[in-house]
């Protein structure tokens, strides 16, 4: 049982017998729960004191209750073992929460994002991944403005007419109250991005994400003002979690003077089922033949290589250069304006959950058709 590895800490709020809403929050680890020892190095934080270094949580009229793990992690050591079980606690206990949030080192956040928002399908409840930049038991930390956040927003509803699929399959209006943001997002320094839209773009200031191909979904000041347009609709069928996600995926960043031994290899690799081609600018890489012909060859040997840029914003336009025309041409599937996170976890999620040779054919028309926001149609 997953929950084995986990502490359960119920914080004492200011929820009372009257107070409907309840927020589970998954820490992982990360620097948001680094403490300092005497010598100044980083040690995991006690978090049976969350409440000593954010008393405003005292004040939270929602019941909170916290999964702290026996073993934190680095993020940096995170994958689809790991994105599996969150999202697989997060269905566990889906009937008993309200919301969600996961604390999360910044390293990785926006691919465990990208990846539970492809395995947690159908998803009706807000999943709101945060972290810090500086540790939450230090003086300017930004780790209470990012968790404070991050738990109004899982905690907001608001009350809908909404259509429902009876037992009998038949629709039916219903008034309910539904959570405000029923996706799988990263909120830090104040911006909510849609997770599966979302980058690490800093690495020492607090402004480390955004998604520059998707609004904000939120912005928070003296308010928080919800775009709610660009929020993702509740949706009518119940939460779908798909309980696999495939490694046999790469990712061959293109750069200027690539040497073919290193990548000639691949031609031999008979395990190799996806390759994110991460290309410069609207979608080019360099017209050496070899380069075509390792492409051509594996995809005519069923890999699927999908082309995504190295740019944060913009999007990939085969054939708008010479350099991308014969990308076309051999089978290489356009990413629009995928990141290279979502492209990665949805080619793992993909051939995870679609696995026989036959279901080729549905996976390269998932992969072009957008399943939870992650891409824009043109
Ligand atoms: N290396 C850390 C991690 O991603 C950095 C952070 O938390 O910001 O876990």
């Amino acid at each position: 049982m997953l929950l084995d590895q986990y502490n359960i800490i119920k914080l004492r709020t200011a929820a009372d017998e009257d107070c409907k809403t309840s927020i589970l929050v998954i820490y992982t680890g990360g620097t948001i729960g680094m403490d300092y020892d005497e010598k100044g190095s980083l040690i995991p934080f006690d978090f049976e004191a969350l409440l000593e270094e954010v008393p405003e949580l005292t004040r939270f009229k929602v019941w909170l209750t916290m999964l702290v793990p026996f073993e934190p992690m680095d993020s940096s050591n995170m994958g689809t073992e790991h994105w599996l079980s969150m999202s697989w606690l997060i269905e566990e206990l889906y009937d008993e929460f309200d919301g969600f949030v996961i604390l999360h080192g910044t390293d990785t956040m926006s691919y465990t994002a990208s990846a539970m928002s492809f395995l947690l399908q159908n998803l009706a409840k807000p999943v709101i991944l945060t972290g810090a930049q500086i540790p939450i038991s230090a003086h300017r930390t930004d780790a209470r403005e990012n968790l404070i956040g991050a738990l109004e927003i899982a905690s907001m509803q608001e009350t809908k007419q909404q259509v429902v699929i009876a037992e009998n399959g038949e629709e039916i209006i219903k008034e309910q109250s539904v959570a405000l943001v029923p996706e799988v997002c990263v909120y830090f320094d104040n911006l909510l991005l849609r997770g599966n839209r979302s980058k690490k773009v800093q690495s020492l200031n607090f402004t480390a994400f955004e998604s520059q191909n998707y609004p904000h979904l939120a912005e928070a000041g003296i308010f928080i003002n919800y775009s709610k347009s660009y929020i993702l609709p509740v949706p009518k069928e119940k939460l779908n979690f798909k309980s696999a996600m495939d490694e046999n995926v790469i990712l061959w960043k293109i750069h200027p003077s690539m040497n073919p031994k290193y990548y000639l290899p691949l031609l031999e690799n008979e395990d190799l089922k996806g390759v994110v081609l991460e290309s410069f600018g609207s979608g080019n890489i360099p017209t050496q033949q070899w380069v075509i012909d390792i492409l051509e060859k594996i995809i005519k040997r069923g890999v699927v290589v999908v082309n995504v840029s190295q740019c944060a914003g913009g999007y990939v336009l085969q054939g708008h250069y010479e350099t991308s025309h014969a990308l076309t041409q051999i089978g290489v599937i356009s990413g629009n304006d995928l990141t290279c996170e979502a492209a990665l976890t949805k080619l793992m999620y993909l051939f995870g959950n679609y696995n026989n040779k036959e279901q080729k054919k549905i996976i390269i028309e998932l992969l072009q058709t957008p399943l939870c926001g992650e891409m824009t149609l043109f």
